[in-house]
């Protein structure tokens, strides 16, 4: 029933369509965009952004609808349709036809399900060109078609509009992208996120959609249905037709165009959208909790050492509040770390370690309220008393009426966020706003609206207080060893838990503290104190620039400290940041040093929780954290109060006080993330280990937590002080600073840390391991997580010194175009899994290509696969057009040259070439000069060297994350389980163990024949006679066949690989490295991070007198 969103009258009155209902848009103060939106005869609504000077320019799509429109026996059909919709249209039927068009214009593109709605964008380079003239606007039909023609955003977007025109869902490309969706699901399988989440879903009210599992898998899209007779295309497409409408969709289009030239070209590309007048979806008369589920408690076994205690109680749809936003003052007050606050208390307490609260829509309609406590083991044993407690803190909250200087602080701080608001990267500014389209704000609030808070509103505080009731609410416990007799497991991801009512006495305790006098409740919780953190001075002297500097100045640079300054001369915000590195040897000496300065960087954290949390909801961070060249200190945000901070984190790092107490909770905590990290899926796993393998120092997680065990309290307090007594400061002050506060800033440092010099002579030198021409290293992993089904594998080929810069800039060429490639073969047409990764990796003195793929097929199978892809872009390379090969690199250069968004890119960009010890700020332009007189021929040379498997002195090293759960694993099992009871029958005794070892060394997936002659083997060993080694054969062919039929999707791919298998044409075999120790040991270090030059050039500073 309710009717598109028009909250305001169309501007003009042109009877021409499309109309315009806005361009007066509430924005930031530095805002330089125009705006215009606009909505098409089909009541298809669109966001115009004219940006003259942006370098990306992006398309978004927001279609409401998502997994909450799922049908019942069909879980994950929105999501399958939003895999399958860019798999061909009518215009372009090729089914990567979009995504060669945006990489070959330096872009990607990509999409999400949500609940209630799929949101679909892609970016590309502003212009076709290299040069960075702007694009002008047209005013002659001939100039209109040429301006079309050389922009890649009309390119772009009329490829994108089809999508939602004329899709084809492509037969052939079904049951692949149906495989994409189910490694995608696989992926998530073992995390506690998803894993919990669907719980807290699964557990919810069977007739609220929420209840759903929106992933969707290949058993519930494929298997089932067509088991079912469905015609599962057929279902697709009908759920595309029956929930697409131009007026459920809301673009938003960013280009350096004018308005009138992007409005013309949506008009043009979006108009034939079909539009068939559905309603908004909401979901208002069901709730999703009901008596059933609330009063409920959930305990949950996790993967990931974890010990949650979650309130959730349902709450109210507060999308028409928005002026109020009632939510955010109960999440600002349950929420609070500073003194009084829950977390403040239940800390002291020794019970938690964090703590969040807020308001979760669900669906127009619906949306809970979230209370999660991190807890620590003593809290575990009390999470009764901490329920109580955050109760007990309600029941106050709830006693006072609400307290309009909070929301006024509130209000504040959001006015100040808004005002200053800098551009984020364009896809990520369309892709959000065309999903806040889809709520009801008046269309000049689409800027502003989810981020200001404009009334105090007591009514509506009032109101909402009255959600957050002891028998509104259901509790879940998530822990590893209590209670321990879980008794179920949840449908979709496996995970144990129990179900039961919250006990009668221990609800009869909570309503008891709830309703008990102010008086009964610990005097330590109380509102919190005036935030004194909230910024006033919020000038920016803006001096207009020719050209804004490229590089930060050394304003000091003596034995004691080098600052590097640069004042800002482009962004204009009220903000900036002071990096500090103090470098030390000692910092990552050992790992058992390296421990000892997590620790203590740890428990600074801790003792600073309740002071900087008031600066931390003011915009004003710090951080301090430990890595090899020494230890880092920062703080950013709004620069009004930011010495204040800066100077409390030092002096507390100076003088800080280890307690026994805080010190066992905080080892406790970091012993378990070290054991929680084998737990991540394995992509995030494997680059420590190839870091570690391309770097001559360096620590890993084991080792780390071996040393962890023995540390003790008095072990930190020794050695920080003996860290601090003698370092070198390194410090980078840049944003809205000036010079004297950059020096000033550094002399607090020094007065505070009173350091001794650390000679130069002492720095630690940071090298990388060379690996040698020809060879071909691997090293294999088992991976800790036995339910984990996928293994990864990341295959690195050296190309030597990043400071080389010809040969980065091939590198960066070559990678350039074998990404699109890699990612089509790959993923899209080999479905080896959902996370496929290709490009440059360049660390530390390390520059090489890789490849990362986490599937469930063995890494040697892998590694076969990436050599024939490789063998495969080596022919296309060769093959390549001229005219693609200058698009490649225009669209690297473009990439190389990207403007900076905003101050903390900036900052961001100085800060690492500090870090990396090279100080090579201007490396971008570098690159750029060297990419420029590229040729292909240079580009097949460095190709046949480096990179081609047939090249006799590529440097290869690749990483094997072995899954311990893996289908060959399984099949092996079951290879030798159905062997064995054969030979059984036949009365041949059989020892496991050795049957085992034959069928292993058979290589994966495994083919028949290699089984069949991995049996005679066996048999051969065991000298029986000729007639039952025949006959044992004999019957081990009929039943290894029905074995194989088993695994199906294994066989198709043996057979996919029997036609373009290719064997590695530079004759070297893999070099397993058992003993990292004496492999590094035989290897060359190559040189030092240094400066690329002298850093003279950079200084600025005025003679002392
Ligand atoms: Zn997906």
């Amino acid at each position: 029933m309710t009717p598109p969103v028009t909250m305001t009258e169309p501007i003009n009155n042109r009877t021409a369509q499309p109309e315009r209902l806005t361009e007066n848009l509430e924005r930031p103060t530095l805002d330089d965009r125009s705006y215009r939106v606009i909505r098409l005869a089909n009541h298809l609504e669109a966001l115009l952004i004219h940006d003259p000077e942006t370098d990306k320019v992006s398309g978004a799509l927001d279609v409401n609808v998502g997994s909450f429109s799922d049908a019942e026996d069909m879980p994950g059909i929105a999501h399958a349709v939003e895999h399958l919709l860019f798999m061909g249209t009518e215009k372009y039927p090729k089914e990567n036809a979009y995504n060669q068009y945006l990489t070959s214009h330096s872009g990607h593109s990509n999409a999400y399900t949500a609940a209630t709605s799929t949101n679909y964008y892609f970016e590309v380079g502003a212009s076709s060109k290299t040069s960075t003239s702007d694009a002008t606007s047209a005013s002659s039909p001939q100039d209109l078609t040429a301006l079309k023609a050389e922009s890649p955003l009309y390119g772009a977007l009329d490829r994108f509009a089809q999508f939602f025109v004329a899709p084809l869902f492509l037969e052939e490309t079904l049951d692949r992208e149906l495989k994409a969706v189910d490694s995608e699901n696989k992926k998530n399988l073992q995390n506690d996120t998803w894993r919990l989440h669907q719980l807290n879903k699964s557990l919810s009210n069977p007739e609220h959609p929420y209840n759903h599992f929106s992933t969707g898998s290949y058993k519930t899209l494929h298997d089932e249905p067509l088991a079912r007779g469905v015609k599962i295309r057929d279902e697709f497409m009908k759920f595309y037709h029956t929930h697409y409408s131009a007026n459920r969709m809301k673009l938003v289009v960013l280009g350096r165009e004018s308005l009138d030239d992007l409005e013309s070209w949506v008009e043009e590309l979006f108009s034939a959208v079909p539009n068939k007048n559905l309603s908004r979806l909401r979901w208002d008369d069901v709730a999703p909790y009901t008596e059933k589920e609330l009063g409920m408690q959930i305990f949950a076994k996790p993967v990931f050492e974890m010990r949650n205690l979650e309130l959730d109680f349902l709450y109210q749809d507060e999308e028409e509040l928005y002026e109020s936003q009632p939510g955010r003052y109960f999440s600002h007050l349950i929420g609070h770390e500073g003194p009084g606050s829950i977390l403040a208390y239940i800390k002291a307490k020794g019970w938690a370690n964090g703590l969040s609260a807020g308001a979760q829509p669900l669906c127009p309609g619906s949306a809970i309220f979230v209370v999660k406590v991190k807890l620590t083991e003593e809290g575990l044993k009390h999470y009764k008393e901490v329920t109580k407690t955050i109760f007990q803190y309600i029941a106050m909250m709830r006693e006072s009426p609400p307290q309009e200087w909070i929301v006024d602080e509130m209000k504040r701080m959001s006015e100040v966020d808004f005002k200053y608001k800098q551009k984020s990267p364009a896809s990520r500014t369309t892709s959000s706003l065309s999903g806040i389209m889809q709520r009801p704000y008046p269309r000049e609030l689409l800027l502003s609206g989810p981020s200001l808070i404009r009334k105090f509103n007591a009514e509506a505080i009032n109101k909402a207080a009255t959600y957050l009731r002891p028998d509104n609410f259901r509790l879940t416990l998530i822990s590893q060893d209590f209670p321990g007799d879980w008794d179920q497991k949840e449908k979709w991801y496996g995970t144990e838990y129990k179900y039961e009512k919250i006990p009668e006495d221990f609800l009869a305790e909570i309503n008891n503290v709830v309703a008990s006098p102010a008086s009964d409740r610990p005097a330590e919780l109380h509102l919190p104190h005036k935030n004194e953190f909230i910024p006033n001075r919020l000038e920016v002297e803006k001096k207009e620039v020719e050209e804004p500097l490229k590089t930060p100045k050394l304003i000091r640079n003596d034995e004691n400290v080098r600052t590097w300054f640069k004042k800002d001369d482009r962004f204009w915000v009220p903000k900036a940041s002071v990096l500090i590195t103090l470098r030390s040897p000692l910092v990552s000496l050992t790992p058992l040093n390296t421990v000892v300065s997590h620790l203590y960087r740890e428990l600074v954290y801790d003792a600073l929780v309740e002071y900087s949390y008031d600066a931390e909801i003011s915009g004003l961070n710090y951080s301090v954290a430990a890595h090899a060249p020494g230890l880092d200190v920062s703080v950013s945000g709004y620069n009004d109060k930011m010495a204040v901070l800066l100077e409390k984190v030092l002096i507390s790092m100076r003088d800080l006080e280890v307690s026994e107490d805080r010190f066992n909770i905080i080892k406790e905590r970091l012993a378990r993330s070290f054991r929680n990290w084998e737990y991540q899926q394995p992509y995030h796993q494997v680059g420590v280990f190839s870091r570690w393998l391309t770097t001559e120092k360096g620590w890993i997680n084991e080792q780390l937590l071996a040393e962890l065990h023995n540390v003790t309290a008095a072990d930190v307090r020794a050695f920080f002080p003996q860290l601090l007594a003698q370092v070198h400061i390194e410090l980078l002050a840049h944003g809205n600073i000036y010079k004297e506060d950059a020096l000033k800033l550094t002399d607090m440092v020094e007065s505070i840390l009173k350091p001794k010099i650390l000679p130069s002579s002492q720095w630690p030198i940071r090298r990388s391991l060379l690996l040698p021409p020809g060879c071909n290293f691997v090293y294999e992993r088992n991976l800790r997580d036995p339910a984990n089904v996928n293994h990864c594998i990341e295959y690195m080929l050296y190309i030597g010194d990043p400071l080389n810069r010809q040969r980065k800039a091939k590198l960066l060429l070559m990678a350039q175009m074998a990404d699109e490639p890699a990612f089509d073969q790959l993923r899209t047409k080999e479905q080896l899994g959902y996370v496929v990764f290709s490009g440059p990796t360049i660390s530390n003195m390390w520059a090489g290509y890789r490849i990362l793929i986490q599937s469930e097929k063995s890494p040697e199978y892998l590694e076969g696969r990436i050599d024939a892809f490789l063998t495969q872009f080596g022919q296309m390379l060769h093959d390549m057009k001229d005219e693609d090969f200058e698009g490649h690199k225009r669209s690297i250069i473009n990439k190389r040259l990207e403007k900076l968004k905003n101050l903390s890119q900036e900052t961001n960009r100085f800060w690492n070439h500090v870090l990396s010890e090279c100080y090579d700020f201007e490396s971008a332009d570098h690159d750029v000069e060297h990419l420029t007189p590229l040729t292909k021929q240079d580009v097949v040379e460095f190709f046949n060297q480096f990179i081609s498997p047939t090249s006799p002195t590529r440097a290869k090293l690749a990483v094997h994350m072995l899954a311990q759960s893996s289908p060959a694993a399984e099949q092996d099992e079951q290879v030798v389980k159905l062997v064995s009871e054969l030979l059984t029958a036949n009365k041949v005794a059989v020892k496991d163990d050795d049957l085992q070892k034959h069928f292993e060394a058979v290589e994966k997936p495994a083919k028949q024949d290699d089984l069949v002659a991995a049996l005679s083997s066996y048999l051969g060993e065991l000298k029986l006679e000729a007639d039952v080694v025949t006959k044992v054969v004999e019957q081990g062919k009929a039943a290894l066949a029905a074995a194989l039929t088993e695994t199906e999707s294994q066989k198709e791919v043996v057979e996919a690989d029997g036609e373009t298998h290719v064997k590695l044409g530079n004759g070297t075999t893999p070099v397993v490295i058992h003993d990292v120790h004496a492999w590094k040991a035989g290897l060359e270090v190559s040189k030092g991070a240094r400066p690329v030059q002298d850093l003279s050039d950079f200084e600025e500073i005025e003679a002392k007198l």
